[in-house]
């Protein structure tokens, strides 16, 4: 994605608006332990600002909680920068308190868009300079004696390490939230949740890798419904779409875990069988089949439809790649649709040196 696209998106982003709501609220705590640390230091003026900062505070909590979130955020801003400037300029830099600054770094790409988040980072900058600057040249205005400044120093730093923290887990959390949503996307079908032809594809390929190292036993069928077409012609594509997550259903049931469904085109599914030669998959073929012609259809759809399906099935040879052996069962499934349909056929002889058999055609 362009990077134009990015700042597009960026303040559009609610996972942000919900993180700073958070640490409005963590903020007012932290204002509430300052002016307790402040009162027993005896610097009022550090002590009492605190009660203003508490109010900011909530009073932005209570902005983004209605969607006010510029308000907000310039509520925030103004409370970081006048804090961490009286702090800096009453007990001097070694408090600790520009450290908060820092953390509008991150914020601040985050929140905006590209432009004004380099605007505001170049004025935080020099913001944070002065602040440095000032101690170079100026000492605190307000000097507090050295046991209690490396105290205040010390909560300062453990408060922003903690922030830090919070805030990287949090956004750590939703990345692989984010990331699981978008690999699920990826690979299942939306209709059926079954997975779909890239994700079988994938599967097939590696399963083709390491048979290829290990001689593991590898079956496919591909599956075709029967005459679907006439199913949406009568009765519309809705009810075709039922049919569809239905028949998903039942394939599903009616093989072992360890064997993958995928939805392998419109009304095609490809099942992967590990560890199963060409007559057991046969069996797993024939299961699917009754299992289909038998399924009381009526029940799911008000209908009286009648479904069968036409089952392809082959085996992996050494020589095989992906295609030559998908190809061998879509080969199989053509001839059992030219047999009549509602069948199981396996892999043709010629092309893998075994006899055609002809496991079903019997209706259910
Ligand atoms: P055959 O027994 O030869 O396979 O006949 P058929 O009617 O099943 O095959 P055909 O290829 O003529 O038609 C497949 C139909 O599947 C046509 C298409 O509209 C339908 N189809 C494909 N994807 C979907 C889908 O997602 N939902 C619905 N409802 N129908 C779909
Ligand atoms: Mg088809
Ligand atoms: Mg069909």
């Amino acid at each position: 994605m362009e990077l134009s696209s990015f700042s597009a998106l960026s303040p559009k982003r609610p996972q942000f608006w919900q993180v700073a709501k958070r640490c409005c609220i963590l903020a007012a705590i932290i204002d509430v332990a300052f002016f307790a640390i402040f009162m027993v230091l005896d610097s009022p003026i550090l002590a009492w600002v605190n009660l203003l900062s508490i109010a900011m505070y909530l009073t932005a909590y209570v902005a983004y909680s209605t969607r006010k979130n510029k308000l907000a955020t310039i509520l925030i801003w103004t409370e970081v920068l006048y804090h961490s400037a009286l702090g800096t300029l009453l007990l001097g830099w070694d408090s600790g308190f520009h450290y908060f600054l820092l953390m509008f770094v991150p914020a601040i790409f985050v929140s905006m868009s590209l432009k004004p988040a380099i605007a505001s980072l170049v004025g935080l900058w020099s913001y944070y300079v002065g602040l440095d600057l000032f101690g170079w040249y100026y000492p605190p205005l307000q000097p507090i004696d050295g046991d209690a400044l490396v105290l205040v120093h010390l909560f300062n730093l453990t408060v922003v390490f903690a922030m830090f923290a919070y805030l990287a887990l949090y956004y750590l959390n939703k990345v692989n939230i984010t990331h699981d949503k978008l690999r699920f996307f990826a690979t299942t079908d939306p209709l059926t949740r079954l997975r779909n032809r890239r994700h079988m594809s994938e599967l097939l390929k590696r399963a083709v890798e390491s048979y290829q190292k290990e001689q593991r036993l590898v079956s496919v069928l591909l599956l075709d419904l029967d005459h679907f077409k006439s199913i949406n012609d009568t009765y519309g594509h809705e009810v075709g779409d039922t049919v569809l997550k239905a028949a998903a259903d039942i394939l599903r049931d009616t093989v072992r875990d360890h064997d993958k469904v995928s939805r392998w085109g419109g009304e095609e599914f490809l099942v992967f069988l590990p560890r199963t030669n060409l007559n057991h998959a046969a069996q797993v073929a024939e299961r699917i089949r009754k299992a289909i012609a038998k399924y009381p259809w009526h029940t799911v759809l008000n209908e009286k439809i009648r479904l069968t399906t036409s089952i392809g099935v082959s085996e992996l040879k050494p020589d095989d790649s992906v295609n030559t052996l998908i190809k061998r069962a879509d080969d199989a499934l053509y001839r059992g649709k030219e047999a009549g349909r509602n069948w199981v056929e396996l892999e043709s002889e010629a092309s893998c040196h075994r006899p055609r058999i002809v496991l079903s055609s019997q209706p259910d």
